[in-house]
């Protein structure tokens, strides 16, 4: 259902009217964690304000550790559907637990399937189900083939608003968090019809990285850049160090409309 075979042109995927494809390059902005609403209202006008078009923001966060911060639940969830209202700006969100999808969905615009989770196959024939878009993150240590097997889950239950989002790949490289695998943009859309955008964020894992992995990604073609900022990254409970603060993502929309109108 995801392949070119199926469908030859490549598809465009509206969160909300917003488009996510092949005529553009969606910039998708915001916290990485929902901490308090002050800190989501910040981190969403930082976005809307550099251009971006859609917030992003964790309400349940699968970290490493147990004794990391898990996220605020279903308040953060609140959180976010609050500072829509304010801004306007849809959201997307992470869900981690099959029975959780529909409340999710309730509140959220676009639904997040994490790196672990890619292969949790209740969760994504949940989100099969649901009538929101799905943004399928990449497995970390997931070939293309299972990461677009992972998409037919979804499309199998009816649901065929999927962005595929590449987010890095373990390697034996340490002086980055992953690698983000550039080449998986044309590779996967020679194969699929689905938009594919790129986590410049999660993959780094370093501030100072997002921008020039962001530009790579746009010049070999992605269709979106999802990046975390946060208005004071030093108290961020979640991965700070790679959150971009407000000249950081200025600078970025700068170079993706710059990039943009070149490719
Ligand atoms: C995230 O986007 O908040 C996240 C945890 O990403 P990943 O699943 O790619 O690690």
């Amino acid at each position: 259902l995801v392949s070119r075979e199926q469908h030859p042109d490549r598809s465009s995927v509206y969160v909300r009217g917003v488009p996510i494809g092949p005529d553009t390059v969606t910039l998708i902005a915001g916290p990485c964690a929902v901490e308090t609403p002050d800190q989501t209202l910040a981190a969403a006008r930082m976005a809307q304000e550099a251009g971006a078009t859609l917030l992003r923001g964790g309400a349940y966060k699968p970290r490493t550790s147990p004794y990391q911060f898990q996220g605020l639940g279903e308040k953060g969830l609140k959180i976010l559907a609050e500072v829509r209202q304010e801004t306007g700006l849809p959201v997307v969100t992470e869900v981690v637990t099959a029975s959780d999808v529909p409340m999710a969905a309730s509140y959220a615009d676009m639904l997040q399937i994490g790196t672990r989770n890619m292969q949790n196959f209740a969760l994504l024939q949940a989100v099969g189900e649901a009538r929101v878009p799905v943004m399928l993150k990449r497995g970390m240590s997931s070939t293309i083939k299972e990461w677009l097997m992972a998409a037919e889950y979804i499309a199998q239950r009816g649901n065929l608003e999927i962005v595929l989002c590449e987010r890095g790949i373990r390697t034996f490289e340490t002086a980055t968090r992953n690698t983000l695998d550039i080449s998986a943009v044309p590779v996967v859309q020679r194969l699929s019809h689905l938009p594919v955008i790129i986590d410049p964020s999660h993959s780094g894992g370093k501030r100072e990285l997002v921008l020039p992995l962001s530009k790579a990604a746009i010049v070999v073609g992605a269709d979106g850049i999802i990046v975390d900022v946060h208005p004071e990254p030093d108290t961020a409970l979640c991965d700070g160090a790679q959150a971009l603060v407000h000249e950081d993502l200025d600078e970025l929309a700068l170079a993706v409309a710059e990039l943009t109108a070149y490719t």
